[in-house]
């Protein structure tokens, strides 16, 4: 059996309710063999099964449990189930379609694998492993990818150097060699470049968000800043905007926009700005846009940035809706785990008062059913957006 972990007494409540993080400091004891990334068994100060899981030695979360019940052990199989699991609930939701061949097929925690991400771009498949475990069962991973999906596989990626800060971990491909890859979300080609690019390539959980976009822009000048490769410009010129501004302060990501554009069919004027949205905002060049995106990168990584984080919402979200034309709209989001969606909305409410505008929430946007929230861990649900009407 696993070697154990025992907690300090009193410590095992949130583990009793499911929840699978055990930070360092609740833990009493820790058996000499237990090395990184090893499964473990989880018992409360008398000795009392709490759950199966994957020690990390990095970081303050030592343990991620993975089961609450002493007959299901994990192993290699057990991570295998749990695949199939995921990748078969993301076809039932008919999530991977004809138009659509962009999907997130293993959310971490969310998919009851802490830990991972497995993100599906047409026939290739982008693994990134923040857990040492999960780097270890890597093997493991891809043998299910093909068994799942079969002919279906043209390339397995794994892309963990940056989130494992190890040096053993290297990015490589584990299947295939192809880095070429266009890839559809709602029916616009998207060219991915998970190698070079941000994350695993494309920030796949605003794909409802840039449907919603696409829905409200017949006619419109948009301003997307905080741009990355244009998945919102494009929905919003297939929409049938105007004009269409992507912002964006690295050259790189406004490159992949061009790119992106120039795949696409589609009409309506766009330009590339290369700039710092935070100042580019506050200036009279952003004023007049019928809609504006804020869609920044996450401002607090972790609880102590929390306040400043929050400012800096407040800021950028004051100087947009103070430039935003009357009967405009502000489509905002925030991507920050550690502020959650009342702490963002009221944070957008101090940024209504300070701007003096008349603001009216239409809709309250979050991350699409690809990112699924284990209910027993509500900080994954990290994703949250305002679509206001602005007058
Ligand atoms: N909205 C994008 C994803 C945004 S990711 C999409 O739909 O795909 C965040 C982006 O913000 C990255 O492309 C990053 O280069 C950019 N960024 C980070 N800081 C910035 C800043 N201060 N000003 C402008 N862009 C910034």
């Amino acid at each position: 059996m696993y070697p154990l972990i025992v907690l300090k007494p009193k410590k095992e409540f949130s583990v009793q309710r499911f929840h699978p993080w055990v930070f360092s400091g609740a833990i009493d004891l820790i058996d000499d063999q237990i090395k990184d990334g090893d499964f473990v068994q989880l018992v409360d100060a008398k000795h009392n099964f709490l759950g199966y899981g994957v020690f990390q030695e990095r970081g303050s979360i030592s343990v991620r449990l993975m089961s609450f019940d002493k007959n299901t052990v994990p192993d290699a199989d057990f991570i295998q189930q749990r695949l199939f699991i995921a990748f078969a609930l993301r076809e039932q939701l008919g999530l991977i379609s004809e138009n659509n061949t962009i999907c997130r097929l293993v959310h971490g925690e969310g998919d009851g694998l802490p830990g991972l991400i497995i993100d599906f771009y047409h026939h290739h498949f982008v693994i990134q492993a923040h857990s040492t475990y999960a780097y270890q069962h890597l093997e493991a991973i891809a043998s299910a990818i093909h068994t799942h999906f079969g002919k279906g596989v043209k390339s397995i990626y794994s892309k963990s150097e940056e989130t494992m800060h190890s040096a053993e971990a290297v990015d490589e491909f584990i299947f295939g060699s192809d880095p070429s890859c266009i890839a559809l979300e709602n029916g616009i080609k998207y060219n991915i470049d998970w190698i070079t690019g941000q994350k695993t390539g494309f920030f796949i959980d605003q794909r409802e968000n840039r449907s919603l976009l696409r829905s409200m822009s017949e006619g419109k000048r948009v301003l997307n800043t905080f741009s990355y490769s244009g998945g919102f410009s494009l929905s919003a010129s297939y929409g049938g905007a105007s004009e269409v501004v992507s912002l964006d302060s690295s050259q790189k990501a406004l490159d992949l926009a061009e790119e992106n554009y120039a795949i696409n069919q589609v009409g309506g004027k766009h330009k590339c700005i290369n700039a710092d949205a935070l100042d580019y905002v506050k200036s009279s060049e952003a004023n007049g846009y019928d809609i504006v995106v804020l869609d920044p990168p996450a401002f607090a990584k972790h609880q102590k940035a929390r306040h400043n984080a929050i400012q800096a919402y407040k800021r950028l979200n004051v100087n947009a809706l103070k430039g935003i034309k009357h009967n405009g709209y502000l489509m905002t989001f925030s991507c920050s785990q550690v502020i959650d969606k009342y702490l963002f909305q009221n944070t957008i409410t101090a940024a209504a008062i300070e701007a003096k505008r008349n603001v009216k929430i239409l809709t309250q946007m979050h991350q699409p059913a690809c990112h699924p929230i284990n209910i027993f861990h509500p900080e994954g649900e990290y994703l949250k957006g305002l679509l206001l009407h602005v007058s």
